[in-house]
C-alpha cells in the first residue's frame, strides 16, 4: 500500500508499504477521506507542534473517513476517532479523555496517522457513519468535534452575543453550531476576505480584525461585547482581540495553536473584566453528537471542502493548504 510519510520540514514523500495487519480488538480499516488540519500544516512547515518535535518520518492526518475491510464489521463504512486514551489515567477517569496522560493521537509523535491507502485502529474509536453522510464529510466531522468541545467549554447563554475570531473551518462549524444553539448577534472576526465571505454566507456579521484596532472601533462593531469570545486562530493579536472583544465577566475560549507556543495578551484588559479563560484540547467524547448533527443536516459540512486530492499529490496538497486560499483540503486514496 502506499503511504505520505513526512520525511522533515516541507518533506513529504509518498512510500510502498506493507499493509498492516490489527491487533487484537483492531480492525483493517481501507482510508476514503483525509482531512488536513492547521496542525498538520505545524508539523510540515516547522517540524512538530508545541513540544512535540518530528523524530522519525511520520504518517500524518487525523481527520479521516473509512471502510472496514476485514472482521465481523467489513464493508461498515466508519468515522476514526483520531485519539486513544488509556481509559485508566486520573484524567480519563474523571471524564477527561482528551486529557489522557498516555494519549495516542493520529499522526502525532510515535502514532502515525492516517494519510495511507489502509491503517489498523482500535474498533471501540471507529464510529459506523450513516449513508446521508459523505466519506469527506466523515473526515470534517473531526474539526467538527473540536468545535463542539470549544462550544461547550463557551457554557453559551440563549441569546446572548457570541464573538469568534478567526473563520477557518473549525471557526465556521462553531459559528453554525451556535445559531442551532440560539446565540444573540454573533461576530466573526476574520483577516482572510474569502473566510470572511463564507462567514457571511451563514448570516453572521462579519469583520477584518484591523477594522477593530482601536476601543472605539471595537464598540462599534461588537458594542459592550460577547457574553462569551472563542478564539480559534492561534496568533497573541487575536487572543487580545478576543479579550478586548468581551464583556466584563464573560468568558473567553482560547482554540487557537501559536506558531511559537506561546500565547500574550494584555494582563489589564482580561484582569480588570475579570474574564474567564479556558482552553481548548482536542475534544472529549463528542462523535456521537456531531454525526447526529451532521446526519440531521443542522450543520453542513460539505461546503467547507474546497479542495480534493489523490494521495499521490499529498505533497501538493500541503503546500495548497499552507497558503491557505480555501477552507478544507481533502485527500482521497483511490479505491
Ligand atoms: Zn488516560
Amino acid at each position: 500500500m502506499r503511504a505520505a510519510r513526512l520525511h522533515a520540514v516541507g518533506d513529504l514523500r509518498l512510500s510502498d508499504e506493507p499493509v498492516p495487519v490489527p491487533g487484537p480488538g483492531e480492525s483493517l480499516v481501507r482510508v476514503t477521506a483525509i482531512g488536513i488540519c492547521g496542525s498538520d500544516l505545524h508539523w510540515w512547515d516547522q517540524g512538530g507542534i508545541g513540544d512535540a518535535a518530528l523524530d522519525h518520518p511520520l504518517v500524518l492526518g487525523h481527520e479521516a473517513a473509512g471502510v472496514i475491510g476485514d472482521g465481523p464489521r467489513r464493508g461498515q463504512r466508519v468515522a476514526i476517532d483520531p485519539a486513544i486514551p488509556d481509559g485508566t489515567c486520573r484524567p480519563c477517569r474523571e471524564g477527561y479523555r482528551n486529557l489522557c496522560l498516555h494519549m495516542r493521537f493520529a499522526g502525532h509523535g510515535t502514532q502515525d496517522g492516517a494519510m495511507r491507502e489502509f491503517m489498523t485502529w482500535p474498533d471501540e474509536f471507529l464510529h459506523p457513519l450513516p449513508d446521508e453522510v459523505s466519506d469527506a464529510d466523515g473526515a470534517v466531522l473531526e474539526p467538527l468535534g473540536v468545535a463542539i468541545h470549544a462550544f461547550d467549554l463557551g457554557h453559551m447563554r440563549l441569546g446572548a452575543p457570541v464573538v469568534v475570531v478567526g473563520a477557518g473551518p473549525i471557526g465556521l462549524l462553531l459559528v453554525q453550531l451556535l445559531q442551532v444553539a440560539g446565540a444573540g448577534p454573533v461576530t466573526v472576526f476574520e483577516p482572510l476576505p474569502h473566510r470572511r465571505a463564507a462567514a457571511a454566507a451563514l448570516g453572521v456579521a462579519v469583520a477584518d480584525p484591523a477594522e477593530a484596532d482601536d476601543p472605539a472601533a471595537l464598540r462599534a462593531l461588537v458594542g459592550e461585547g460577547a457574553a462569551v469570545t472563542f478564539e480559534i486562530a492561534g496568533s497573541s493579536e487575536a487572543v487580545q482581540l478576543a479579550m478586548a472583544a468581551t464583556w466584563a465577566g464573560g468568558r473567553v475560549v482560547l482554540g487557537g495553536i501559536p506558531d511559537d507556543d506561546t500565547t500574550t495578551f494584555r494582563a489589564a484588559v482580561a484582569r480588570r473584566k475579570g474574564l474567564t479563560i479556558a482552553m481548548v484540547r482536542r475534544m472529549n467524547e463528542v462523535y456521537p453528537r456531531a454525526i447526529a448533527l451532521a446526519a440531521g443536516q443542522e450543520v453542513d459540512l460539505t461546503s467547507l471542502v474546497t479542495d480534493r486530492y489523490p494521495l499521490e499529490d499529498a505533497a501538493t496538497a500541503f503546500s495548497n493548504a499552507a497558503r491557505r486560499t480555501g477552507l478544507k483540503v481533502i485527500i482521497e486514496p483511490a479505491p
